[in-house]
């Protein structure tokens, strides 16, 4: 039997705007396998909330619209699920934690309604099971029960993030999708929260996509790692194959721009210029501008996405990047 959870086959995504043809998929892969996180990583505007809302068909349309791809999730394609299937997935199979715990929580609800309510959506239970059940999940995420007959405005930002991730997980779904969890938290926060969802993952054994900027996070969170620029994942592969053997040419400039405690360096890297207009995309490689490594052949046609071995897989044709080595 596979263990491949969720197989998201060349996924494209356009918004038709004012300003034009907004690209924001571009034939996007991944794989997330059961049980493991995958991390997926890149600056803002590379895409990668579009692909979190795709996989859970929550893409404004119009503007948005799904071009073309699959999203397998236990062998079935979400894309050709209804509206009323789809409801039942998300919540149930599927999760979300969004950025901004502040705008994810109803302002005039008490937070034990508002984890009952996904409860009682996705469960045949007793309103009187549900608020044991409630009770349990506020617990679970560190917060007194008691506690659960307040409103979000009495919680500080951490522990509203912390309710946030008890109504993710109250229906024990198999993938959960957390997009820059922890971006609008301070750091000793970050930490707490982080090291929360890890716990209750392992306990449910459950998958994740975690989307994120900080490659710090990655490397302590994550099974897997996806690189994305402009729409397009460019690097992709077990933790260890990526971090130990680094290909792309942005993956290279995104490790350097980070701090470094093992290697002593005397001032860390920018990568010079800016991600592409989304609008007025190259016809070849979309790193091209910005890469030292640049010649007239990257200009011609997108890269291909080829394996170096392992499930390490990366988009670019120098051949010191594509040369396929046993990890
Ligand atoms: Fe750089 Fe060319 Fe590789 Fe793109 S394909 S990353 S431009 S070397």
């Amino acid at each position: 039997m596979s263990d491949i959870l969720l197989d998201v086959k060349d996924l494209v995504i356009h918004y038709e705007t004012d300003d034009g043809l907004v690209q924001a998929l571009n034939g996007v892969s991944l794989q997330i396998h059961t049980g493991k996180t995958l991390g997926l990583v890149g600056e803002t505007g590379a895409g990668k909330t579009t692909l979190a809302k795709g996989i859970m068909q929550l893409v404004p349309n119009p503007p948005g619209k799904i071009k073309g791809g699959e999203v397998f999730y236990d062998g079935e394609d979400l894309l050709k699920k209804s509206v009323q299937e789809m409801r039942k997935v998300r919540g149930k199979q599927i999760s979300m934690i969004f950025q901004d715990p502040m705008t994810s929580l109803n302002p005039v609800m008490t937070v034990r309604d508002q984890i009952m309510e996904v409860i009682l959506q996705h469960n045949k239970l007793s309103k009187e099971e549900a608020v044991k059940k409630a009770d349990e999940m506020l617990e679970l995420v560190g917060i007194p029960a008691a506690r659960g007959r307040e409103y979000p405005h009495q919680f500080s930002g951490g522990m509203k993030q912390r309710v946030i991730i008890a109504i993710a997980l109250a229906c024990q779904p198999r993938l959960l999708i957390a997009d820059e969890p922890t971006t609008a938290l301070d750091v000793t926060i970050q930490a707490q929260v982080l090291d929360l969802i890890q716990n209750l993952k392992k306990r449910d054994n459950t998958s994740m996509l975690l989307i994120t900027h900080d490659l710090g996070v990655v490397a302590q969170t994550c099974d897997y790692v996806a690189i994305m620029y402009a729409g397009e994942i460019v690097e992709y592969g077990t933790l260890r194959e990526v971090y130990k053997d680094i290909r792309h040419p942005y993956t290279k400039g995104l490790m350097a721009s980070i701090p470094n405690l093992v290697e002593q360096v005397e001032r860390l890297q920018a990568i010079d210029g800016l991600m592409p207009d989304p609008t007025n995309l190259a016809k070849g490689c979309k790193f091209a501008d910005r890469c030292k490594y640049a010649t007239a052949a990257c200009m011609e046609k997108v890269p291909e996405m080829k394996s170096v071995g392992g499930e390490h897989m990366v988009r670019c044709i120098l051949p010191e990047a594509t040369e396929v080595k046993e990890h």
